[in-house]
C-alpha cells in the first residue's frame, strides 16, 4: 500500500511553506498595526451554525460542505468559512461586553467539498479579519485600507478596491423587484442555476460564471440607484474615507459576493497582474448576522480571502527569485574529538543564531559544499589539531576570507562577520 494524501488535498513542502510563513508573518504584521487580534477557530462546528450562518441558499451550504455524523450522532461541518465561527464565538464569550468594537483575525485552512480543479483544494487556507461592533464607515475603509496595506508590505503593488453596496432589510426588496421586472423579458435566456437564483434571490445572479449571463446582465438597474437614505449616506462616507486614506478604488456596480449575509458595503480588492481572475481579497458589512445567530443586533464588517491566490500574487511580484534562507552558521568538523566540540559550539551559537552542521561523518570537502548549497555566511572549521592549540578556523562564505581564531574569540569572531 502506497499512502498518498487525500483527493483535493495537497502537502506544502519546505521549498515552498518557507514563503508561507513570510506572507503569514506580513498578514500577522500588519493586523498587529490595525489592532486586529488573533482568534484560532475549532476545525469543526455544529452544522446548524453554518447552514444558518451563511444561508441555505448559497453553493457553500447546498454542495460544498464536509458534514459528518460523529459518534453520538451529532452534525458537525469542517469550517468552510472564518466568519460564522467567529461570531459564535464572540457571541459565546460575550466579547462585546469588554470592547467597543472586537477586531479579530484568523489565518488557517478551510474545507469546501469542490470539485478538484487547477489551484482548488478542498482544504484551502484562508486569512481574515472581523471588525464586530461598530455601525461606522470609518471601519469598513479601514479594512480596504488594511488590504491594500497588507499587499503593499508584500510588494503587490497597484492593487485596487472594488465597492458596491448591498443595500439593507429596508431597501433591497424594492430592489429586488427592479431586478426581477427587468430581467422577466429574458429570463429564458439565462443559464439554469441563474434561473434558480431569479426566483429565490436575484442579486445573486451577478455572481453567475457563464460570460452570457453576466451580458444579459449589464444593463440591469444598479442597487445604487434603489438604496435607502442611510445605506446611501453609509456608502458615500465609506468612499470619503478611502479618499482620505488615499485608498485607490472603483464603484463597481456589478459587483456581488457570493454570501447571503452581507448589508451595505461589499468589496474586493483586485491585482490585476493576475489576469481575468484578479480579486484577491472579498468582503463586507453583515450588520445582521450576529443577531441571526442569536446575540443582540450587533453592526460588523469583515473580509476574507484564499491564502492560495495571494501566494500566486506574491510570487509572480518577487518573480520567484526569492531564496530559501539558510542557516547563519555551518560547522564543519573532522574527527571524533572535533565532532563533540563542533556539537558544543552549535549548543552555544543556537542561542541567537542558526546554526547547522553535518551529522553524517561525511568528509571536510562533502561539508564545505553543504555549507555552501544551504547559503550558510560563515563556516566554522574544528580540526584535530587546530584544537590542540584551543583554536578553530572562521571563513567567510562569500569572500573565501578565512582566519584562525582562539575559542574564546569565536563568537566575536563570528559576529563581525555576520555584521556584515
Ligand atoms: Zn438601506
Ligand atoms: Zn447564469
Amino acid at each position: 500500500m502506497r499512502y498518498r494524501a487525500p483527493r483535493g488535498t495537497r502537502d506544502i513542502l519546505p521549498e515552498e511553506s518557507w514563503k508561507w510563513e513570510k506572507v503569514q508573518r506580513a498578514f500577522e504584521d500588519t493586523a498587529r498595526r490595525f489592532g486586529y487580534r488573533d482568534i484560532r477557530l475549532p476545525v469543526f462546528e455544529q452544522t446548524e451554525l453554518f447552514a444558518r450562518g451563511i444561508g441555505d441558499a448559497t453553493d457553500i451550504v447546498r454542495k460544498e460542505m464536509y458534514t459528518f455524523a460523529d459518534r453520538k450522532g451529532r452534525s458537525l461541518t469542517l469550517r468552510p468559512e472564518g466568519t460564522a465561527g467567529t461570531v459564535r464565538a464572540y457571541i459565546e464569550h460575550n466579547m462585546g461586553e469588554s470592547a467597543r468594537v472586537t477586531k479579530l483575525r484568523y489565518f488557517c485552512p478551510m474545507f469546501r467539498y469542490e470539485r478538484p480543479q487547477a489551484g482548488r483544494y478542498r482544504q484551502f487556507w484562508q486569512w481574515g479579519l472581523e471588525a464586530i461592533g461598530s455601525m461606522s464607515p470609518s471601519v469598513d475603509a479601514e479594512i480596504i485600507h488594511f488590504c491594500v496595506s497588507l499587499f503593499t508590505n508584500l510588494g503587490i503593488e497597484g492593487s485596487v478596491a472594488k465597492l458596491n453596496s448591498a443595500g439593507c432589510k429596508s431597501c433591497t426588496p424594492a430592489y429586488n423587484e427592479a431586478l426581477r421586472e427587468h430581467l422577466a423579458p429574458r429570463l429564458d435566456e439565462f443559464c439554469p442555476d441563474c434561473s434558480e437564483r431569479y426566483e429565490r434571490n436575484p442579486r445573486r445572479m451577478f455572481d453567475c460564471k457563464n460570460e452570457s449571463c453576466l451580458a444579459l446582465l449589464a444593463d440591469a438597474p444598479s442597487i445604487l440607484d434603489s438604496l435607502c437614505d442611510e445605506c446611501r449616506q453609509h456608502f458615500e462616507s465609506v468612499l470619503e474615507y478611502l479618499d482620505r486614506m488615499s485608498v485607490p478604488y472603483e464603484v463597481d456596480k456589478g459587483l456581488a459576493r457570493g454570501l447571503d449575509y452581507y448589508t451595505r458595503t461589499i468589496f474586493e480588492v483586485h491585482y490585476p497582474g493576475l489576469g481575468a481572475q484578479s480579486a484577491l481579497c472579498g468582503g463586507g458589512r453583515y450588520d445582521d448576522l450576529v443577531e441571526e445567530l442569536g446575540g443582540k443586533p450587533t453592526p460588523a464588517v469583515g473580509v476574507s480571502a484564499g491564502v492560495e491566490r495571494l501566494m500566486l500574487a506574491y510570487e509572480s511580484e518577487s518573480g520567484g527569485t526569492g531564496q530559501e534562507p539558510g542557516p547563519e552558521i555551518y560547522i564543519v568538523s573532522m574527527g571524533e574529538r572535533a565532532e563533540r566540540e563542533a556539537a558544543g559550539l552549535a549548543a552555544g551559537l543556537r542561542a541567537d543564531r542558526s546554526v547547522e552542521l553535518d551529522h553524517q561523518g561525511r568528509s571536510m570537502k562533502a561539508q564545505m559544499r553543504e555549507a555552501g548549497r544551504l547559503g550558510a555566511r560563515v563556516a566554522i572549521i574544528v580540526g584535530e589539531d587546530e584544537l590542540e592549540r584551543g583554536a578553530v578556523s572562521v571563513k567567510d562564505m562569500e569572500t573565501g576570507d578565512q582566519v584562525e581564531v582562539e575559542l574564546d574569540r569565536l563568537n566575536e569572531a563570528v559576529e563581525e562577520k555576520l555584521a556584515k
